[in-house]
Parts: structure tokens; sequence; C-alpha cells
């Protein structure tokens, strides 16, 4: 069985993620969406709520499990017992972090492969921190996430904000 994780930090899951994992889910037995705990990133979202978001955003997918894990993406791989690790790249300025981590994923779990896919060219200048800028101001974040979890992320911020989890 061929399984892939999908790692990310998805604060808010936006469409761009959307494109990878359904396109993932086509590519691999089973694809495993994990939200990461980035310390170099401030989180907005809890990470209950980003797993609560994404679970209702695939759904509609059989073989695409969401979970969390506050630790090394290597060790999570080798728990999981998956062999791919499953990345998006928009643009050049994506591609030597990525690069980076790849390399330092392999050295610490040798059997893992990163495979990278392309942006669509529709969410190459979409990401989470643009939704949540956008929400924020009020605007509209149609087509930027899934339908289903539009109006939470929408209400949320016009609650006030969102608490951060770090
Ligand atoms: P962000 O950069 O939006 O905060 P994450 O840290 O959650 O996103 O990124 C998780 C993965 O999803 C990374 O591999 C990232 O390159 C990819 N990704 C994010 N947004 C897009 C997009 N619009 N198109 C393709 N891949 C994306």
């Amino acid at each position: 069985m061929k399984i892939a994780v999908c790692p990310g930090s998805f604060d808010p899951v936006t469409n761009g993620h959307m494109d990878i994992i359904r396109r993932a889910s086509k590519m691999f037995d089973k694809v495993i969406v994990v939200v990461l705990t980035n310390f170099a990133k401030k989180a907005n979202f809890t990470v209950e709520k980003r797993v609560e978001l994404l679970e209702k955003a695939v759904q509609c997918f059989d073989n695409v499990e969401v979970d969390h894990f506050n630790g090394l993406l290597a060790d999570y791989a080798k728990i999981r017992d998956a062999k791919f690790i499953i990345k998006g790249l928009r643009a050049v300025s994506d591609f030597e972090y990525e690069f980076q981590m790849a390399m330092t994923n392999s050295k610490l779990n040798p059997e893992l492969e990163t495979v990278f896919l392309t942006s669509n060219s529709d969410y190459m200048y979409l990401s989470s921190s643009i939704v949540r800028q956008v929400a924020q101001l009020g605007g509209d974040i149609h087509g930027f996430v899934p339908e289903c979890i539009r109006e939470e992320i929408i209400k949320k911020y016009s609650q006030g904000g969102i608490k951060s989890d770090s």
C-alpha cells in the first residue's frame, strides 16, 4: 500500500492546498494530511480548529485522512508507515526552502521520498496568510477556501479575530 503524508500548517486550509490533496489522492492508496506545529510561524487557528476545518474539506475523498503531530515529520512518516511526502510548489521562491527540507527529511529517514507537485496556475498566488488578511479586512474569500468552511472562517473574524494557539 502506497501511503503519502501531506504536511503543512493549514492555517487555514485553502483551495491551493485542496488542489494538491486532490491530485495526491489520485496518485497514492492513502493520503494523510497532517497539521504540524511550525515554530517559525505564529498560528492563528488552533490545531484543533485547523484539523476540524480540514476534516470537513476532505470529506469527499475516500482515501484521505487528517491528523496532527507535534514533532519531526520524518518520525511521523515512520510511525504511519508512509514512504512519501507530498509538497506543493507555488513559485521559485518556495523551492529553496522545500529543497532543504526534502534533503533533511531524507537524511533523517532515508526511506522517505519527497514528491513535488507544481501549483495549479489558478492558485499560484494563494496562501493561508492571504486568506487571513482578506478575511480580517472583511473581503470576499469566495474561491480562496473550500465552500463548506468559508462561512466558518468569516464568522470567526467577524467575532473579533482568532485566538492563537502559540
Ligand atoms: P502556507 O504556505 O499557505 O502557509 P502551508 O505551510 O500550510 O501553507 O503549506 C503546506 C504545503 O502546501 C506546502 O508544500 C506548500 O508549498 C503547499 N501550498 C500552499 N499553498 C499552495 C498553493 N496555493 N498551491 C500549491 N501548493 C500550496
